[in-house]
């Protein structure tokens, strides 16, 4: 690079996991997990230089699934040499709940990373599975095109959205929550709450979509 040119700032907008499985009607219905859809379509209109998604996709008998461990979800198990809690099957592979929830704007999203897919082991971060082994991609992709600024939104704030923001803030992003543009599963009441501040405490930003709107 020659001397007078300036580093550009190049940001990436991640919408997580915005599939028909966690919005109503799902198998895992993210309360008022639609909601987000008008923001996250506004959203899509600001000039990111990288657009991408996440997408859940699991075979059927993923080990995460209550139903193929004979148990209820909620039950804790050991999958991959971690503990997981056992979630109502989601998300399958191919499956009208595995789609992107109708009502968004998908065609504005050039790439799409897919999570889950090993029935081994559980994913809720759109960079690696939870024990960190297998990346989805997405980091090299977004290294690839010299990203510095990732903006998250999506499903669920409390699961898929924490983990990708610790993991991305730990690999040296700039990391930003459109806070109004996530919704938490809340198992328990607070998780909402307390996972954007778990976030907040790692490095990341957390903001609205009002600030990226007048920002971006
Ligand atoms: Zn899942």
């Amino acid at each position: 690079m020659k001397r007078h040119e300036q580093q550009e700032t190049k940001k990436a907008l991640l919408i997580v996991d915005l599939q028909n499985d966690f919005i109503s009607g799902g198998s895992l219905a993210v309360h008022e997990g639609e909601d987000i859809i008008p923001l996250v379509n506004a959203l899509l209109k600001c000039p990111f230089d990288v657009k991408a998604a996440s997408k859940d996709w699991h075979p059927e008998d993923h080990g995460s699934f209550a139903a193929v461990q004979g148990k209820k979800p909620g039950e804790m198990i050991q999958l991959g040499g971690l503990d997981q809690i056992l979630w109502p099957t989601h998300c399958v592979q191919g499956s009208h709940g595995a789609e992107f929830a109708t009502g968004w704007d998908t065609q504005k999203i050039e790439k799409v990373f897919y999570k889950g897919i090993d029935k081994n082991i559980d994913s809720y971060s759109t960079f690696f599975d939870n024990g960190h082994l297998r990346s989805t991609g997405l980091l090299d992709y977004l290294k690839g095109k010299r990203v510095n600024d990732l903006y998250f939104a999506g499903l669920a704030t409390d699961y898929c959205v924490k983990y990708s923001v610790l993991d991305a803030v730990k690999q040296g992003f700039k990391t930003f929550v459109i806070a109004d543009a996530c919704r938490g599963v809340n198992l328990k009441p607070n998780d909402t709450r307390d996972s954007l501040e778990e976030m907040r405490r790692a490095g990341a930003q957390i903001i609205s979509s009002q600030e990226v709107l007048e920002s971006v």
